[in-house]
């Protein structure tokens, strides 16, 4: 089976985390400090704090905004985490319609706006690894006095207008889940130019607890332990050096996607602007209309050719979580009956990506 995604580990990778078991600390040593200051420098960012998930640093972020009992504007397709941990705290998320390459649409944003009070914040998510329309966020966010959070779980290392994601928001989040652009396993990460944020996100991360003197410390709120060990950031250091290299692989795949699929008749793929850099954590197609009834059929026969697709996402309103409070909302329905995502990592040949290319316009032929 080629995976959608997947992890790529190295010799070295084990090398690093071999010699981190055999260190003194296996948690809550340098290499936490020493993995962090190499996130904020790669991406050109005053502040990293790094999370046992992405989930973990949503979490705190939002109790850092300290929005309880108010709105964000946030898009449904997503993972669920993204507005899970909203209403972990008493965060109502408002859903947005999305764009046609599945990112949140700024004119429903303006129009949420316009018919909702409340609002403090939007939390946008980098779909695909592509990322939102940045600037004309911001300029929402400083006409309303809103918060922004970026869901950057997909776009580690991507860029806008030649600077790093994770340079405009007011916290970014990535994700080193296995399946993310670089992993420690498990984990994730709040980026930040804010010291305060910074600050608070340490705190939270363990237990709330501030070193005063000697054995003595200090307590002013509820902390957790979120913390990443020294064990995984030893891993993510090894695959921090590797993260561009993962990215022109991802890259390199898309373009011959890219042009392979050109004017094809079955389906669109997602065009991502010239002043952005993707990171193709996925690489999604959008089946015409016609064969969206035919979608589930086209998903087995690429299962069974031994193409491992995806599909991203089910809208989180449809959740019996949230669907009683929500109603559907087109674009994003309609992106959800279109898309799957193929094949698509640093692991695969350009010759698998001819496979699953060939592969694929054979289903279609024949659905
Ligand atoms: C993967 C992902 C998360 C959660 O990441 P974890 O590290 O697994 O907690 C959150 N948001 C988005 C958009 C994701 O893709």
């Amino acid at each position: 089976m080629i995976p959608y995604s997947t992890q790529f580990i190295d010799d070295d990778d084990v090398d690093s985390v071999v010699s981190a078991l055999k260190g003194e600390y296996v948690t809550q040593g340098m290499l936490v400090e020493s993995f962090e200051k190499k996130i904020a420098e790669y991406l050109g960012v005053r502040f990293a704090v790094v999370f046992n998930s992405a989930t973990s640093a949503l979490n705190i972020a939002y109790k850092i905004l300290s929005i309880d009992g108010f709105k964000a504007i946030t898009t449904p397709l997503t993972f669920c985490a993204t507005s899970n941990m909203m209403l972990e705290n008493n965060i109502t998320p408002v859903f947005c319609g999305c764009n046609n390459n599945g990112n949140i649409d700024v004119k429903c944003i303006k129009k949420i706006l316009n018919e909702n009070d409340n609002i403090k914040a939007i939390v946008s998510v980098d779909f695909a690894g592509n990322s939102v329309d940045i600037d004309e966020i911001l300029d929402i966010c400083r006409e309303n006095n809103l918060y922004f959070v970026s869901d950057s779980s997909h776009s580690f290392g991507g860029e806008y207008k030649g600077k790093k994601i994770g340079n405009f928001a007011d916290m970014t989040i990535f994700s080193f889940h296995a399946l993310k652009p670089i992993t420690t396993i498990e984990g994730g990460a709040i980026v930040t130019n804010n010291e305060e944020s910074y600050i608070k996100a340490k705190l939270f991360r363990s237990h709330g607890i501030k070193k005063t003197c000697l054995w003595d410390s200090q307590l002013d709120f509820v902390g957790y332990n979120f913390r990443l060990s020294d064990v995984a950031c030893a891993l993510g250091i090894s695959q921090l050096k590797k993260l561009d290299s993962f990215i022109e692989k991802r890259n390199q795949i898309a373009r011959f996607y890219d042009d392979v699929f050109k004017d094809n008749l079955y389906f669109n793929t997602i065009k991502v602007k010239e002043y952005i850099k993707s990171t193709y954590h996925l690489y999604p197609i959008l089946l015409n209309r016609n064969l969206w009834c035919n979608k589930e059929e086209i998903f087995r026969d690429l299962l069974s050719l031994g193409i491992g697709v995806q599909v991203h996402y089910k809208p989180i309103y449809q959740f019996n979580l949230y669907k009683n409070s929500y109603q559907a909302i087109d674009s994003i329905e309609n992106f959800y009956k279109s898309e799957i995502s193929i094949p698509c990592h640093q692991k695969m040949t350009l010759k698998d990506a001819e496979f699953v290319s060939n592969s694929l316009l054979k289903v279609l032929e024949t659905n």
